[in-house]
């Protein structure tokens, strides 16, 4: 059995507020809604897999075919669905058996159902998925509302399973017509027969408002904050972020008083509720003095590590009157990220004067105030 997939990838997902294609939108991991959706895919007896794409996406798109290991062809969107889907059904393989329409934006489709579907369009010649209502509805008019027989009601879902010719068929009408249809049963059912339904669920539901992305955000997520001040005083090296930079002062402190290591190892520490670094690096233990603050950052994201903990990303501010930092935060950053095992974007250093108020701007101390966002899997 050959079965060709058809994913209409267009839509400006308006409804979702993002401001972008909502089946680009990144679920974590570099992974994309679109991506996951196909992953549903991702079985044997699927031997094409075909996106109709919108010309502002189609490089997106391309990169993603060429990268994949599964069986993409792309074709263009069209103004509706409808033109859509036609468009793709020009690409299906002559000799697969059926085609199964899914919207690109349910990534949550179980093996299970698809399995159910595939089984009940072998027997039946199409398979609808679609689950009972669980809300009572009622029928809208122009005297108010009138409550419906929920018993009776199916709440329709995708994939949608047809025998490839008699679709084609339909689709040819319905173009030529220039009707346009919200689903592909009401298409098939207008010019060809009645369509079997097929068991849904609610977790194969389409990602269409904004709270629908929150299940994104891993269970356990949590947000910490670290603030930290050395004063500057002569005859001592500036380091920050583990670089050394050239100034006539430095930082006062019982380490090498990384003034922005300490508040980054603080907010890391505060994410994952583990106390401070004066907690854990005793600034009375002659062990800590003079150490490199980046071999305190690198215990404190192994400890952090081995409670489970993932680090997302970091955001810390440095705030210097002088020396001017700028030609140096691309070295911070970096030297951050290598000490964490992070990817250089998610670690981001910014600096700034306090136009001469304060200890700050009087060149009496340096002050860093830094961000950690970092999530585990809730047992
Ligand atoms: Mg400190």
């Amino acid at each position: 059995m050959k079965l060709n997939v058809i994913l209409p990838c267009g839509g400006s997902g308006s409804r979702t507020r993002l401001g972008y294609n909502k089946l680009l939108f990144d679920v974590g991991g570099g992974t994309t809604v679109i991506e996951k959706t196909i992953h549903c895919f991702a079985r044997k007896d699927v031997t094409r897999i075909v996106l109709a794409v919108a010309d502002a996406d189609r490089a997106y798109f391309e990169r993603l075919a060429q990268s994949s290991h599964l069986p993409i062809v792309l074709c263009d969107g069209g103004k509706t669905r409808t033109q859509s889907v036609w468009n793709a059904l020009q690409c299906l393989e002559s000799d697969c058996d059926y085609v199964a329409i899914h919207d690109g934006a349910r990534p949550f489709l179980s093996g299970a159902i698809l399995d159910e579907a595939i089984a009940t369009a072998i027997k039946c010649g199409t398979a609808v998925v679609a689950m009972p209502a669980t809300d009572s509805m009622r029928r809208m008019g122009g005297n108010g509302s009138k409550a419906l027989d929920r018993s009776q009601i199916a709440v329709v879902q995708t994939p949608q399973i047809f025998r490839p010719y008699p679709l084609i068929g339909a689709y040819r009408q319905a173009i030529e017509r220039q009707l346009s249809f919200s689903d592909d049963a009401s298409l098939y059912e207008r010019f060809v027969a009645p369509v079997q339904l097929s068991r849904g669920d609610s977790s194969n539901s389409k990602l269409t408002y904004p709270e629908d992305f929150a299940r994104f955000i891993p269970d356990g997520f949590a947000v910490g904050s670290g603030w930290d001040t050395h004063r500057l005083v002569a005859e001592r090296p500036l380091i920050l972020g583990g670089i050394r930079i050239a100034h006539d002062k430095g930082l006062l402190g019982h380490s090498d008083a990384d003034v922005l290591t300490h508040a980054i190892m603080d907010a890391l520490l505060g994410a994952t509720h583990n106390g401070d670094i004066g907690a854990l690096f005793p600034d009375t233990d002659d062990a800590y003095a003079g150490i490199s603050s980046m071999v305190l950052l690198d215990r404190v994201t192994r400890l952090i590590r081995g409670q489970g903990w993932t680090i997302r990303n970091i955001s810390a501010v440095v705030f210097a009157q002088r020396p001017k930092l700028r030609d140096h935060i691309g070295a911070i950053q970096l030297s951050i990220a290598s000490a964490i095992g992070l990817d250089p974007s998610a670690v981001t250093v910014s600096a700034t004067t306090t136009e001469k108020l304060g200890f700050v701007g009087r060149e009496e101390g340096i002050s860093a105030h830094a961000y950690a966002s970092v999530f585990r899997a809730r047992n």
